[in-house]
């Protein structure tokens, strides 16, 4: 198997946003063998510190083990971070022959090991579990906590693998349909500068409700907040308020609300889009592992 320049599409595939780290195609411990299994992992980085700290120490390795040690990263907003197309250190001794360095990929999710995981982080660590299992035509039954394989690890911290797997199972399957919040969300229209209508409302309302309305934004408007609240102008101002939600949230900050800030907004899950258009046959159902 070569060194795996899909995974960037792959990632892209959950729905969430993918960060491409300078250099992940040729990035690894030589081409990556082959893809027998999927290995979950914290990074046991920072409490604090942003959405992915520990991006430089998965990239480049720490006193004892070279970088890079692992393909993905995955941030506390659900952000993915493509970091490696080849063979990385994340798993050494294994105790699967299908889930060693040389025979699965490794996500590196950031926590400190004892903090809880965010909702939209927890849901992006499944999706992109499932993309894999598609990509690679593997069961849900590969994807493995690393405490699971290696007799000498604690992590992922607190996540149930057997709910966690069967949560994948359902979305390579495709029986997850939409819940009714993300359907509403797939239905509310793109906003950019310039439209005038109800949902610049919906979203001036969420940026307040998310305290992302300084006073300064409606100083100058008359009636005030409620003035401002009821504008359904999308203008320069509200354009620049968007910005710096989608930078707080780790989206790209293009100014646009379409699906994954709409989501943010509505703090509902972003991923029901890719479900939708998931299209790629179910692999072949396996017996869960005896464990
Ligand atoms: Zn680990």
């Amino acid at each position: 198997m070569p060194y795996l320049t899909q995974l960037a599409d792959v990632a892209r595939r959950t729905g969430y946003p993918v960060t491409e780290v300078a250099g992940w195609r040729s990035r690894g411990h030589g081409p990556q063998p082959e893809v027998q299994g999927i290995v979950c992992h914290h990074t046991a980085g920072p409490a604090g510190g942003g959405d992915y700290p520990s991006l430089a120490v998965v990239r480049d390795g720490r006193p004892g083990l070279s970088g890079p040690l692992s393909q993905f990263g995955l941030g506390r907003s659900g952000r993915i971070y493509v970091i490696a197309a080849g063979r990385c250190w994340h798993n050494a001794p294994s105790t699967s022959p299908r889930h060693d360095n040389s025979s699965s990929i490794g996500i590196e999710a950031e926590n400190n090991g004892t903090q809880p995981w965010p909702a939209a982080q927890l849901d992006a660590y499944r999706r992109l579990c499932a993309e894999l299992c598609r990509e690679f035509g593997l069961p849900a039954s590969r994807v493995k906590a690393h405490r699971e394989v290696n007799t000498a690890k604690p992590d992922p911290h607190s996540i149930d693998m057997n709910a966690f797997r069967a949560a994948v199972a359902a979305l390579i399957a495709g029986t997850t349909g939409p819940t009714w919040t993300e359907k509403i969300v797939r239905e509310l229209p793109l906003i950019r500068l310039g439209d005038d209508n109800n949902d610049v409302k919906t979203v001036r309302g969420c940026l307040f409700a998310r305290g992302h309305v300084p006073a300064a934004a409606y100083a100058g408007v008359p009636d005030g907040l409620a003035g401002w609240l009821n504008s359904s102008r999308c203008d320069d101002g509200l354009v620049e308020l968007v910005r710096g939600f989608q930078r707080a949230q780790g989206l790209d900050d293009d100014g646009l609300v379409g699906p994954l800030t709409w989501a943010s907004l509505l703090r509902v899950s972003a991923g029901a889009a890719a479900v939708a258009s998931g299209t790629s046959a179910a692999p072949p159902v396996e017996a869960p592992a005896s464990r």
